[in-house]
Order: C-alpha cells, then structure tokens, then sequence
C-alpha cells in the first residue's frame, strides 16, 4: 500500500455522511459548513505508541480510543461533535493493522455522527493525532473557570478502573486475584474508554464547571480549581466503588487508582448544590451515574480527607509527561 491507498482505505472505512460537509478528504483542505450562531469547540490529543499505550495494542483499540479521548474533550466542554481530522504517523503500511485501526474508530465515530473530514499520512513512529470540532450554543460550555466556593464535586462512572485495568495488562501479580471476568471488564475499561458526550450536553446550563479525566481525578480536578480562583476538597468514603474494583486491588491500592490513575474519561464537574439532584437526573437519562465526592473551597489545592475529616497522604498526584 502507497500513501494514497491508505488514504483511500481510511475514507473508505471511516465514512460518516453530514449534511454539514460540503467537501471531505480528497482536496486540499476540507469544505465545512459552520452552524449559524454557535460557537466552534476545537480540540487535539496525541496518541504515542509506548507512551499512551502498549506496543501490541490491538490496532481497534489504538483506533477506539484516539477518539474517544478526543471526544471526551468535546464532552467536558458540553460541545456536540461534528468534524474529526486524523493525522497518522505508522511505521509500515499494514493493510490489516490499517483495517483494525479505521473500524475502532469508525465505531465510535458513527456512534456520535462525527465525520473524518481530513488528515495526513506519513511514515514514522506510530503516532495518533486527531482534532475534533464541536458546536455549543453561545455562553453555554463548560469552562474550567466557572466553580464557586460551595458547589458539590461530582464524578461519572467509576474513576480508576481503567487504571487496575492497566494493572491487570501489565499482569501484576496484584491482579492475579482477580478472576477473568474482572480483568476483561477492567481491561476494555482502559482500552475502549466510553467518551460522555450526552451527560457533557445535558449537563450545559447545570454544571458551573466541568473537566473530563484524563492523567488522575485528583490532578485534573485541581486545574479547576486552580482555573476557578479555589480550593477543593475530596472525601475518600464518597468515591464510586464497583465490585470488579473492590476485588482488584487493597485500599491503598484501590485509593492510588481512584485518585491518582489516568485514563478514565469520566467527567468531573462543580455543580451547585441546589443543582445537584437534576445532574444526577440528568446522568440517569444518559445511562451514567454521577457520585457526589466533596466541594470547592476558598483557598487553594486539593484536599484529601477521610470521613472523619483527617487528611490522608497520597504519593503521587497524577501522569503528567516530561515529570520523572
Ligand atoms: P496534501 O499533500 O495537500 O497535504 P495529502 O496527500 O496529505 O494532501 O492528503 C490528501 C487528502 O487526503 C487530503 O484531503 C487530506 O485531508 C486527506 N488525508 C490524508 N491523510 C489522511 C488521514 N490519515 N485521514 C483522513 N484524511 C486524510
Ligand atoms: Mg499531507
């Protein structure tokens, strides 16, 4: 396969047809029809191989989650998703490897109507860049800035899952209690992470803040705390428990993935208390569950506490690159 054949493939595969896409991949540039009145949300995430993901990942997977982690931004600003643009770097031509990848991706992306309106393809270290764009309503996305001293923080699904489900792939001997019906489902966890794009809309006009978590909840929801001017403080006994996690790993281990473990793409946000009952109404229509796990504060930082108050030490906040 030369250049021109993968990209052929990938038009091919990844084909989702929008009324809003005068012209696709194949010209210079792509032909967007921009929705009159809203605001264009425009974000990029990278996926390194070794870095984001093990070597020998399943190219469904690789091709999954390149968007759902882009999605997942578009999510957390309660944008609805429009345009994707693919920019592939691979170190070989492999028709299959190609087909994998453009199905994981083309899954999610008829999932939510997002259509691959553009890319670029060369040969290198297998490298994932994809842009996404998305609509929001003047005024109405969730920022990072918007907390208020005395809104309620809460999270969707289970933040640390997908990092017992790194655990689990890595084959700690820490997980070898787990039984194989956990270690698939914490695995897909990690590896087929499922973007919040509905509760990311639904919560508009209810959330005053908002961020998806990608490197750890404890660091992520510290960027809105720090964006906001705040502090925030996070009771351990309030997190969200599933069962496959309780039989994963101990307390501490269990507390390091809660807090500290990337890769969920859950949603966290401030919510004001008396708006606390309609979001979690609202994560019940979109089949999610949003846990109520402590507040902002006046100050700076996150605190964490256990139900008593005392503060509980953790030894590491969260992934961040070019960190030791
Ligand atoms: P140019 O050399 O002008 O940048 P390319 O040969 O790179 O053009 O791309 C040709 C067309 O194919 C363009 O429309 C481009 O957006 C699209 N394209 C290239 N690579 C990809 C990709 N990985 N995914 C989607 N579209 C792609
Ligand atoms: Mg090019």
């Amino acid at each position: 396969m030369g250049e021109f054949a993968l990209i052929e493939e990938i038009r091919r595969r990844c084909a989702v047809p929008r009324a809003d896409v005068i012209l696709g991949i194949g010209d210079d540039a792509a032909l967007l029809q921009p929705r009159a009145g809203s605001e264009l949300a425009v974000s990029t995430d990278t996926l390194v191989a070794g870095v984001h993901f093990p070597a020998g990942t399943a190219p469904f997977d690789i091709g999954w989650k390149s968007l759902a982690v882009n999605l997942s931004d578009l999510a957390a600003m309660g944008a609805e998703p429009a345009w994707a643009l693919l920019a592939l770097s691979l170190p070989a031509a492999d028709a299959d490897w190609l087909a994998g990848f453009c199905d994981g991706f083309a899954a999610l992306a008829r999932q939510h109507g997002i259509a691959l309106v553009g890319g670029d393809t060369t040969r290198g270290p297998l490298t994932i860049t994809v842009t996404v764009h998305g609509f929001a309503p003047p005024g109405a996305a969730l920022r990072r800035d918007g907390a208020r001293a005395g809104d309620r923080i809460l999270v969707s699904g289970i933040p640390g899952e997908a990092a017992a489900g790194l655990t689990c792939l890595l084959g700690s001997a820490l997980l070898h209690a787990a039984g194989p019906v956990d270690r698939d489902y914490l695995l897909e966890r990690l590896q087929r992470p499922i973007p919040r794009v509905a509760l990311g809309l639904a919560l508009r006009g209810i959330a005053s803040a908002a961020i998806d978590i990608s490197d750890g909840l404890r660091q992520d929801l510290g960027h809105i705390a720090a964006r906001s001017g705040l502090g925030a403080v996070i009771v351990t006994d309030r997190l969200p428990h599933s069962e496959a996690l309780q039989r994963a790993g101990d307390a501490d281990q269990r507390l390091r993935w809660q807090l500290a473990g990337g890769d969920d793409y859950e949603l966290c946000i401030a919510v004001p208390p008396a708006r606390v009952a309609a979001a979690q109404a609202a994560a019940a229509d979109c089949g999610t569950v949003l846990t109520d796990i402590g507040a902002f504060e006046e100050g700076d930082g996150v605190r964490i506490v256990d139900a008593a108050g005392a503060d509980v030490a953790l030894p590491r906040s969260g992934w961040e690159h070019f960190v030791a």
